[in-house]
This record gives C-alpha cells, sequence and structure tokens, in this order.
C-alpha cells in the first residue's frame, strides 16, 4: 500500500480562509477586529523566525498583530506587568508568550497570569483543566491542528485505537486528551514505555511528537494505520552539500508511508496547521469575548 500524503500546507491555507472569512465578518456587521499580541523575551533565533511568521499570518488574514520584543535579561515583574496590561486591552483578544523563556523566568507563573480566555495556545491551568473534562476551552495549537487533520481523514474517530508516542505538556498530553473526548482508545507512550514497537503496532492512528529524527520504522506501524509526525528535526544532509542540513521528522517517512494508510510528511504536514491554529483560536477568542457566535470547525 501506499499512503495518502495529508497535505498540511493546503488544509492550513483553507483553516486559514475560514479564519479571514470570519474576521472579515467580525469587522463588516460588529465593527470588531480580532487582535493577537506575541511577546519574545530575547533573541533565540527560532523563535525569532516564529514571531515573525506569525505576526505576518495574523495580518495576512486580517487581524491585528501586536509584537512585544524585550531583552533577554527582562525581570519577571516587568514581563509581568505587561501580560496584566494586555489581558486588560480590549482590543487585544489572544495573548502567546513565546517557549521558551530565558532560564530566569517561571513559565508556569507567567503563563499562568494570562487570561485564560485571551490564552491563544491553551497552556493556562485553567484551560488543561477544561480540556480534561471535556469543557470548552482553548485548546493548544499543535494537538488542534492534528485533531482538525485527523478528522478531516476520517470523519469520526470513535473507537479507533490511537497512541501518542510523547508526554509533553504542550502536544503528547493535550494530543491524548482531544483523542480521547473523540472517543478513541488512547495510549500515551513515552520514553519509559516497554515494547514500544508492539505498542505502536495495535494502533490505528499514530502520533509521533518525540524530538528524535525518523525514530518510527515502517515495521512499527499497522497496515493502513494513519501517521501523524508532529516532529521537526534538523539532520546533516551531506548529499545536498558540504555543512547542508534537512527537515525530518519523528517517523521514518519512506518506510511508514510504504504500510500507512495516511501519513503527514515534513516538512509540510503539521507544522503548518499549528500558526493556522492559532489565528483559528484568535478568532474563536474573539468571538468568546463579545458573545458571538464561533466559527464552525475551527474549535474541538
Ligand atoms: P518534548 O521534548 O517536550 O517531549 C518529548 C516526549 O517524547 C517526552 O514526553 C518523552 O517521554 C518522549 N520520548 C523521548 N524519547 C523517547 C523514546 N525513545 N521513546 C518514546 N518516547 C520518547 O517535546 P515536544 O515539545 O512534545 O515536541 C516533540 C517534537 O515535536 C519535537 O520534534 C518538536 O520540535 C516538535 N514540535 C512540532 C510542532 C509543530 O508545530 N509541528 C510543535 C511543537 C513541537
Amino acid at each position: 500500500m501506499s499512503a495518502t500524503v495529508i497535505d498540511g500546507k493546503a488544509f492550513a491555507a483553507t483553516v486559514r480562509e475560514k479564519v479571514a472569512i470570519h474576521v472579515a465578518r467580525l469587522k463588516e456587521e460588529h465593527g470588531i477586529t480580532p487582535g493577537l499580541a506575541v511577546v519574545l523575551v530575547g533573541e533565540d533565533p527560532a523563535s525569532q523566525v516564529y514571531v515573525r511568521s506569525k505576526g505576518k499570518m495574523t495580518v495576512e488574514v486580517g487581524m491585528n498583530s501586536y509584537e512585544h520584543k524585550l531583552d533577554i535579561d527582562t525581570p519577571e515583574d516587568v514581563l509581568l506587568a505587561l501580560i496584566a496590561k494586555l489581558n486588560a486591552d480590549p482590543a487585544v483578544h489572544g495573548i502567546l508568550v513565546q517557549l521558551p523563556l530565558p532560564k530566569h523566568l517561571d513559565e508556569d507563573l507567567v503563563i499562568n497570569a494570562i487570561d485564560p480566555a485571551k490564552d491563544v495556545d491553551g497552556f493556562h491551568i485553567s484551560n488543561v483543566g477544561l480540556l480534561g473534562t471535556g469543557q470548552k476551552s482553548m485548546v493548544p495549537c499543535t494537538p488542534l491542528g492534528c485533531l482538525m487533520m485527523l478528522r478531516d481523514h476520517h470523519g469520526a474517530l470513535s473507537g479507533m485505537n490511537a497512541v501518542v508516542i510523547g508526554r509533553s505538556n504542550i502536544v503528547g498530553k493535550p494530543m491524548a486528551q482531544l483523542l480521547l473526548n473523540d472517543s478513541c482508545t488512547v495510549t500515551i507512550a513515552h520514553s519509559r514505555t516497554k515494547d514500544l514497537p508492539d505498542v505502536v503496532r495495535g494502533a490505528d492512528i499514530v502520533v509521533a511528537a518525540v524530538g528524535r529524527p525518523e525514530m518510527v520504522p515502517g515495521d512499527w506501524i499497522k497496515d493502513g494505520a494513519t501517521v501523524i509526525d508532529v516532529g521537526i528535526n534538523r539532520i546533516d544532509a551531506p548529499e545536498k552539500g558540504e555543512g547542508k542540513t534537512r527537515l525530518v521528522g519523528d517517523v521514518h517517512y519512506e518506510s511508514c508511508a510504504a504500510v500507512a494508510g495516511a501519513i503527514t510528511p515534513v516538512p509540510g504536514g503539521v507544522g503548518p496547521m499549528t500558526i493556522a491554529c492559532l489565528l483559528a483560536n484568535t478568532v474563536t477568542a474573539c468571538c468568546r469575548a463579545n458573545n458571538l457566535a464561533e466559527p464552525e470547525g475551527l474549535t474541538a
């Protein structure tokens, strides 16, 4: 079997289009422009790239983008004061603090200082609790993007066996919770899991969020299973020339694609969905803040 490639780049474009349509409607019918504030502390190059592309796409869908760049040695109270100001600002519907933060800042404290209604990353402890109890919440962007692709490909996920490899707070755990909320039978595997290959072989859906290049080979994958590769790993690519690199996922693409029913590529799979879902969460937060109907198909 040769797997269907789930084109995250194309799907993300349709999500952004839906967001743009809803933003235009909010402006036209209610005079409201959704606003997303992104806070970056320090000059981590990868974070700078993410923040730039988030800002660009926010503007492209018609929303306001507010970027706050702070020095690497910004004291915690200064950052918390900025968050308090953004919490109180009615033009700001979503707040995202780019992680990781410099070591002297307490990430949990900072994230939990964000108004949960504006927490478009879905990392605030209140949103984690709401998601865990199946209530309306802000849902972390990467797992939300994976869920949207799975629902689009399969329709209902009820009764499917899902294995999530990785138990991080930003991907693995919320992903497992979303799949459970959609009535999958969910296993969370991690670095201490015994017989990982056998665990994965039982899965109709495999979500790999490990951070280890090409760790999952094709012979772990059940015939026809759906493989969602969250990993983004940069590896050396001497075949492209000296000092060159390329991006790979956490699954070995060629061998997995040979047995899977469907698979997301890296790049062009989960990655583009993450920013699209950030925009979706911002428009959702704006609608909720104004007691207006939420756009359909953009939330869990
Ligand atoms: P993390 O380091 O916080 O968590 C990794 C998890 O993998 C841990 O729970 C650990 O138990 C598990 N693990 C480690 N080694 C393992 C092994 N040998 N067998 C089984 N499990 C093992 O990472 P994260 O933040 O969840 O990110 C995971 C990957 O997803 C990374 O490659 C990251 O770059 C990528 N990522 C992509 C996006 C996106 O937008 N596509 C977003 C976030 C993260």
